[in-house]
C-alpha cells in the first residue's frame, strides 16, 4: 500500500480529488473505485504494485494506429475502475472484488520490458486512472530507459491530476463511450462533460486517439453519433477514431452491434474526420 495523491481532509472524512466522483470516504471505507481507502485519516491506494494481467500485443490492439505502428507493446493491468459500465468487457479485473494478482515494483516492470527488448509499455485492461501513482512511478523510470508510455483510459479524471499525468505519457487512447449524458449516467455511472474536458486537454499536450464503442440499441443513433464526430473534428480532424463493435458482456445482453451499423457510422464520421477505423470486426477496417 502507498499513500494516495489528490485528497483532502474534511470534517466527516477524506475527499478524494482524483476523479469527478469526488468521493467522501469515511474511516475504513473505500471510494467508488474500490481502490482508495481511508486508513487512519490518510488516503491509501490498494492497487499500487498489483498486476492482474499482462501481455505483449501489437500496438494496434490498444488501439493506436498512428503511434509506433507495427511495433509490439508490453501491456499491464491492475484492478478497479471509477466507472461501472454495464457492458464492461474486463469486469473480472475492473469491477470484481478480488481478482487473482501478482505484485511487481515499478523497477521490476521496467526491467521486464527492457529485457524483452520492447520499446513501449501500456497501462490498460482495467482503468489506469485509479492506478495513477503506480503509473507515474513506472513512467518516470520508463523515460530513463527510452521506453515510450501509453495510457488506455476512460478519461474520467479531474483536470489537475490529468495535467500532472500527461507529461509522463507519450500516447493516450480515450474511450468516448457516448455523446449522451444519460448514457454516461445510466449505463456507465459517470458523466460526459469531464471526459470531453480530458480529451481537450490531452489533445493539446500529448498524442491522442479515441475509441467509441457502438452498443446496439443504446448509443447507435446516427444523429447523436454525428454530433460526436463533429465535436471531435472541432478539436482536430486528424484525431484517429476507432468505431468498435460491442459484444454482450457483464450485465448487458443486447445482441452484438450490426456490422452495417458500424459501416454506416464510419461513412458519416468520414465526412468530418480524416482517420476513421472499424474495430472488433475481423477483415473490416
Ligand atoms: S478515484 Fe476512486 S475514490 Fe477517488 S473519487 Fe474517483 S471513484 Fe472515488
Amino acid at each position: 500500500m502507498k499513500e494516495a495523491l489528490y485528497w483532502s481532509e474534511e470534517a466527516k472524512g477524506i475527499r478524494c480529488q482524483l476523479c469527478p466522483h469526488h468521493c467522501l470516504i469515511l474511516k475504513n471505507q473505500c471510494g467508488l473505485c474500490g481502490q482508495r481507502k481511508n486508513i487512519e485519516g490518510r488516503l491509501m491506494t490498494l492497487n499500487y504494485g498489483v498486476i492482474t494481467s499482462k501481455a505483449i500485443d501489437p500496438i494496434e490492439k490498444k488501439p493506436l494506429y498512428h503511434f509506433m505502428p507495427g511495433s509490439k507493446i508490453m501491456s499491464y493491468g491492475s484492478r478497479g475502475c471509477n466507472l461501472s459500465c454495464l457492458f464492461c468487457q474486463n469486469h473480472r479485473i475492473a469491477l470484481d472484488k478480488n481478482p487473482p494478482f501478482i505484485r511487481m515494483t515499478p523497477e521490476e516492470i521496467i526491467e521486464e520490458v527492457y529485457q524483452l527488448g520492447l520499446k513501449s509499455v501500456a497501462f490498460t485492461y482495467n482503468e489506469p486512472v485509479v492506478w495513477i501513482e503506480y503509473m507515474m512511478d513506472i513512467a518516470d523510470l520508463a523515460k530513463k530507459r527510452n521506453i515510450a508510455t501509453v495510457c488506455v483510459t476512460n478519461g474520467f479524471i479531474d483536470l489537475k491530476p490529468l495535467g500532472d499525468l500527461i507529461p509522463y505519457i507519450d500516447a493516450f487512447n480515450v474511450d468516448l463511450k457516448s455523446f449522451s449524458d444519460a448514457f454516461y449516467k445510466n449505463v456507465c455511472r459517470g458523466a460526459k462533460a469531464p471526459v470531453l474536458e480530458s480529451i481537450k486537454l490531452i489533445s493539446k499536450m500529448s498524442y491522442l486517439e479515441i475509441t467509441a464503442l457502438i452498443v446496439e440499441q443504446e448509443n447507435d443513433q446516427m444523429d447523436e453519433l454525428e454530433e460526436m464526430f463533429k465535436w471531435i473534428a472541432s478539436i482536430d480532424d486528424n484525431i484517429a477514431l476507432h468505431l468498435s463493435r460491442y459484444f454482450p458482456a457483464y450485465k448487458m445482453d443486447h445482441p452484438p452491434t450490426k456490422v452495417e451499423t458500424l459501416i454506416q457510422a464510419k461513412k458519416i464520421a468520414q465526412k468530418h474526420l480524416k482517420r476513421v477505423y472499424i474495430g472488433n470486426v475481423p477483415g473490416i477496417q
